[in-house]
């Protein structure tokens, strides 16, 4: 049986349109976005309110702390690196990670690839200026082409539809690989074996013969390994072009509420979060888990005014708060946020992205992170935590499968001069594998308890 849309609820809907949307592109042609607009409403969604729905009770596990989220993937993907080995080596990593991260944590891992839709970038400023020329600012595939000529920066309604087909085949391998036996827990053991081949990493061999031993322990308990051999997965992405995400939001025909299907899991960026803005509204309307990042500058009452819009009936798992303070604040600017919102006994996730409150510029004029100021801003999440008795609920690391040279450190030293060998990103620098692995290892040491 299903349940009739009502109509209110669908006009809501659309009551973004009149409302201030940052950081939304000036398409040249409304009729062409008009266009694409019903042509996207047209396609099938790309995952189900079901799935939406055992996340939301998942994340609920890790804001009590019986679960814990590892979110991961681009900053930005393009359309040219949707391919078979990127997807398959980014997917490697997190399965790689979770393992490390069970291990540590004892507890199940949520994974969430920043993939299969992140495709559009909030900017600091609109257009770009090189050698005197100043042109609109890349936003992301979804929006326009990197290449800088006039052309290529025209937003282009279009390539809203070349990212849900993008998004789709992205879904459908990853959906391949975590239930086709290429997820089986021996042998994401094997690869972390492989990592641990190189003597660089030697500091972690003492957890990596651990794991072994609890491996080794449970097939000689004769434990189903049948059911280790498939993961559960969910896609996520920025929820920002609401000319994206309103086409693909449905009416679940079991509940009659609205998701947005376009992802299991879509947040608001810290640009966008202001709270009589579009985004919020939007996402107020819709019943997948949500999230909000939340740096440095954001007050108690905002966090719990981003509640009440956001969560008005306190459903566990709904909302997660993605904080992103800084290695040099984050001791200081999450501790009142933590208290004042678990004083409120009102349910939230907390997670740590560490990444985009350490973004620099080195020396070499590469925007870049130091690994060591990530982890520093991972331990001071866990202080927080502790020291208030809230519960560290996950981490949101931009990260890649490939050996690119994006961020400084690690145990195989990238340096300043070292970033130049294989700097890809077309927005912020990604941890390669090696650097991710070595995060793993060093967070499942933070996480013991
Ligand atoms: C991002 O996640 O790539 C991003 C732009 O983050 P934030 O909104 O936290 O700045
Ligand atoms: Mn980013």
């Amino acid at each position: 049986m299903s349940i009739e849309a009502d109509p209110t609820l669908v006009e809501g809907l659309d009551a973004w349109r009149s409302m201030a949307a940052r950081q939304q592109p000036s398409w040249p042609d409304a009729e062409a976005l008009a266009d694409v607009s019903q042509r996207l409403g047209a396609m099938p969604p790309l995952v189900f309110a079901g799935e939406a729905d055992v996340l939301t009770a998942r994340l609920a596990a890790a804001g009590r702390g019986e679960a814990f989220l590892l979110q991961g993937g681009d900053c930005a993907e393009t359309f040219a690196e949707a391919t078979a080995d990127n997807i398959r080596n980014k997917v490697k990593t997190i399965l790689q990670m979770a393992v490390v991260l069970t291990y540590g944590a004892s507890l199940p891992v949520i994974k969430m690839g920043r993939m299969a839709g992140q495709y559009a970038k909030p900017r600091s400023s609109d257009d770009e200026t090189r050698d005197g020329v100043t042109l609109p600012a890349y936003r992301g595939d979804a929006v326009n082409a990197h290449a800088f000529t006039p052309g290529s920066r025209v937003p282009d309604p279009e390539r809203l539809l070349e990212a849900y087909h993008r998004s789709s085949a992205t879904l459908n391998l990853i959906r391949a690989f975590t239930t086709g036996g290429f997820a089986d827990l021996r042998r994401v053991h094997e690869w972390n074996r492989g990592f641990l081949a190189n003597k660089a990493y030697a500091r972690y061999e003492e957890t990596a013969g651990e794991i072994d031993r609890a491996i080794r322990f449970m097939a000689a308990c004769g434990a189903d390994f049948d059911a280790l051999r498939t993961v559960e997965f969910f896609s996520s992405h920025e929820a920002l072009l609401l000319d994206y995400e309103r086409p693909l939001t449905r009416i679940d025909s079991r509940t009659g509420a609205a998701y947005d299907c376009s992802a299991h899991f879509l947040w608001i960026g810290e640009r966008t979060r202001q709270l009589d803005g579009a985004h919020v509204d939007f996402l107020s309307r819709v019943r997948n888990p949500v999230g909000v990042k939340l740096g440095p500058s954001t007050s108690a009452d905002d966090a719990l005014a981003l509640m009440d819009k956001l969560n008005p009936s306190d459903v566990p798992g709904r909302l997660t708060f993605i904080t992103r303070m800084g290695a040099g604040r984050i001791r200081d600017a999450l501790p009142p946020l933590l208290e004042k919102v678990t004083a409120s006994g009102r349910p939230v996730t907390w997670v740590c992205d560490p990444m985009h409150g350490n973004t620099i510029t080195s020396a070499s004029g590469y925007k870049t992170r130091r690994l060591e100021d990530v982890l520093d801003e991972v331990r001071g999440f866990f202080e927080s935590h502790r020291g208030v008795g809230s519960v560290p609920g996950g981490l949101h690391v931009e990260l890649t499968g490939d050996d690119v040279t994006e961020v400084l450190g690690g145990s195989e030293e990238i340096d300043d001069a070292g970033l130049a060998r294989r700097y890809e990103t077309l927005v912020d620098p990604r941890l390669n594998h090696q650097q991710s692995l070595e995060m793993a290892f060093q967070v499942a040491d933070m996480i013991r308890r």
